[in-house]
């Protein structure tokens, strides 16, 4: 099935659909969407039907309920290393050929591409605070300084709390060290 973007409206509107039947105008209108959004929608396999003259009707509450049964399910529980959220697709997505790389003592980057848009996608994670097996931590590969790229600096800037200055200082300072190179 073609991969369906919800907007905002669509999603916060259809909730209050009528159980009755609704034209491809009028629903599009009930719920924020220009027609030709709708009709890919039905294409896509939104519930409807066509009368004897032709005339497509949509069902209010079957369509609430087709919009629920595509949402994406919140995250309700830790990404799997080869998993990350993607900010294209909207979507938590399973990485193609997914590493992952120590940054700095427990820091890590999983990194790999999305498989809807193919875009590079660097997710940070952590080391699991119990020790790992020395087998596990031999096969994260190391990477040298100059494999951090300026998204990677960037991400972990973002999406980490240094949990002391020191340790926001060596950000700051392989920051600096990137930014010359
Ligand atoms: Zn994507």
């Amino acid at each position: 099935m073609k991969r369906v973007l919800l907007p905002h409206s669509a999603i916060v509107k259809s909730p209050g659909l009528l159980p009755m039947l609704y034209t491809v105008r009028e629903l599009s209108e009930a719920i924020g969407v220009v027609d030709r959004t709708l009709r890919d929608w039905l294409v896509a396999g939104a519930p409807h039907f066509y009368d004897q003259t032709g005339h497509i009707w949509i069902e209010g509450r079957d369509f609430a309920d087709w919009i629920l049964s595509i949402r994406k399910p919140k995250r309700d529980r830790r990404l799997n290393d080869d998993e990350a959220y993607c900010m294209r697709c909207n979507e938590v997505v399973e990485l193609v050929n997914p590493t992952t790389s120590v940054i700095r003592g427990n820091l890590l980057v999983h990194k790999g591409k999305c498989p809807n848009c193919h875009c590079t996608i660097n997710r940070g994670g952590r080391l699991p605070n119990q020790p790992i097996s020395t087998r596990k931590r031999e096969e994260i590969k190391r990477p040298r300084r100059n494999d951090w790229s300026i998204g990677t600096i960037f991400f972990l800037f973002r999406n980490t709390l240094p949990t002391s200055s020191r340790q926001k200082t060596k950000i700051q300072n392989q920051l600096s060290v990137i930014g010359s190179g």
